[in-house]
């Protein structure tokens, strides 16, 4: 039913499934060292082109990679990731390696340690690449914030991936890994994943560690991983998700095992759709294309009814309330002193943070920065950030009656498929809108799945944003499973 994502320059090529990769280096028919260096060979070629990832670990992935090939040659049975190539989102940390953030603020600054999602991703066997760019600081939706250029969409070399991670839904669909680690605060996991084709997993908040995440707006801020079909992303999100003592938020409920859940068949399943999401700004395409997702649920036995959760129309002010709120305070430590840049021409110690901050942070951080401490002072703390706290808890209720009646919620992840680099970069608020979708689960703590759901005329994919409640990550893959199962 969809048109093949493709245009004229295009770098789409899928990924081989994760069972296959598998199965071949633990048959010893493919070494673990020579798909990374056949990865890293695809990444020296299309990488000048895409802006993909800003930094390769080359002698960290081959040496994890001799590790699996001792182990395959052994016999020995091997963890659910051995020698799978997989990217890290430059926002998450690696011991020894630049984490920049796409800020240069961060030029320079080498982190002691893992992020506990990278730790849980090697101790499965994965071949760990590099670090992928992405909007400064996680904050934007096209990656056009980042201080080291924008990534270019795969399908189309014109249009943006999407953001803030966008090298991360860029790489898989380039196949420059097979799957990455995003983060996503207000869609940087859905969004970019929608625009450049492939799944993007929003798990709930709390199911996975952030230990090792750069902070942007902590209350909303969550780890997941991007893939090339909706089993490999529920299999990555079961090595990441669990209890860390590290982050006393990730919660301590048992990890499902996901990839069996995304097998179970959806008949008998509800699914909801709110009029909320189908409105003004929703491009005719994309409709259409989602239109034709809901069709093939039903077809294959879903219930599909309305459902109805009125206070979207306040998520964007809510949410760009509560992330710039959070964003600055979060943001007071990059001072010049402890981490990376440091301006040069300062005579005192006040002049040496604020030139290091002007110098260091682009735009966009600035403009939340200003948004943040603007909304938090006195005189004004209750009538915009306490408001936006009252708003989100009736957001968060609304979804909590809604996943009474339904056991998944079905919406465009995003209003239009990938735009124009430069389109928007003139218009803030243009920009915000594009997160309309997905904002309003980020603010509920509630989980979620982006699967390709068709194509616009011009070949642009289009993704079907799948919500369900909070720990139900199950539920969510086993939809989408069943949505990517009708694109073929
Ligand atoms: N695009 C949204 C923003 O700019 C979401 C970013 C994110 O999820 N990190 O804040």
């Amino acid at each position: 039913m969809s048109s093949e994502a493709k245009t004229a320059e295009s770098y789409v090529e899928k990924p081989r499934t994760l069972a296959e990769l598998r199965a071949e280096v633990a048959a010893g028919r493919t070494k673990a060292t020579d798909m990374a260096a056949s990865y890293y060979d695809r990444i020296a070629k299309v990488n000048p082109r895409l802006n993909v990832y800003l930094s390769l670990t080359k002698e960290r992935a081959l040496e994890q990679a001799e590790r699996v090939d001792a182990l395959a040659a052994k016999g020995d049975p091997l963890p659910a990731l051995a020698g799978i190539p997989v990217g890290i989102k430059d926002v998450l940390v690696m011991r020894g390696a630049p984490a920049t953030a796409g800020s240069k603020i961060l030029q320079g600054y080498r982190p002691p340690y893992d992020a506990t999602a990278v730790t849980r991703l090697e101790a499965a066997g994965a071949v760990l690449l590099g670090k992928l760019n992405c909007d400064e600081f996680a904050m934007g939706s096209s990656n056009e914030n980042s201080a080291y250029g924008p990534v270019r969409n795969p399908v189309d070399p014109e249009r943006v991936p999407g953001g803030s991670s966008g090298g991360s839904a860029a790489a898989v669909a380039a196949n420059l890994a097979v799957a990455t680690l995003g983060s996503d605060t207000g869609g940087s996991i859905r969004q970019p994943a929608s625009f450049c084709g492939v799944v993007g997993v929003l798990p709930t908040w709390g199911r996975v560690s952030r230990y090792g995440l750069i902070a942007f707006a902590s209350s909303l801020d969550r780890v997941g991983p991007f893939a090339g079909n909706v089993r490999d992303a529920a299999t990555l999100l079961g090595v990441i998700a669990g209890h860390d003592p590290k982050d006393a938020t990730s919660s301590a409920a048992p990890v499902e095992d996901y990839a069996a859940e995304s097998d179970k068949p959806v008949e008998g399943l509800r699914i909801g759709v709110p009029a909320e999401y189908f409105g003004e700004g929703l491009d005719a395409e994309v409709r259409a294309a989602i239109e034709r997702g809901i069709d093939s649920l039903k077809a294959a036995g879903c219930e599909v009814k309305a459902v109805s959760l009125p206070a979207t129309r306040y998520a964007i002010p809510t949410y760009y309330l509560v992330a710039t709120a959070e964003a600055s305070a979060n943001l007071a430590r990059f001072d010049g002193v402890r981490y990376g840049y440091r301006s040069k021409a300062s005579e005192t110690l006040s002049a040496m943070y604020r030139h290091s901050r002007d110098e260091g942070f682009g735009a966009e951080v600035k403009r939340r920065i200003l948004l943040g401490t603007y909304a938090l002072s006195a005189g004004y703390y209750d009538a915009y950030y306490l408001k936006a706290q009252q708003v989100r808890r009736l957001l968060a209720e609304e979804y909590l009656r809604a996943f009474a009646e339904v056991d998944a919620i079905v919406t465009p992840t995003a209003p239009t498929a990938a735009f124009k680099l430069g389109e928007k970069t003139g218009d803030p608020l243009a920009m915000y809108l594009a997160d309309i979708y997905t904002v309003t689960a980020s603010l509920a703590g509630i989980c979620g799945v982006t699967v390709p759901c068709g194509a616009t005329q011009a070949g642009l994919p289009v993704g079907m944003q799948v919500l369900a409640a909070h720990l139900n990550e199950g539920t969510a893959f086993r939809v989408a499973r069943a949505v990517e199962a009708a694109q073929s």
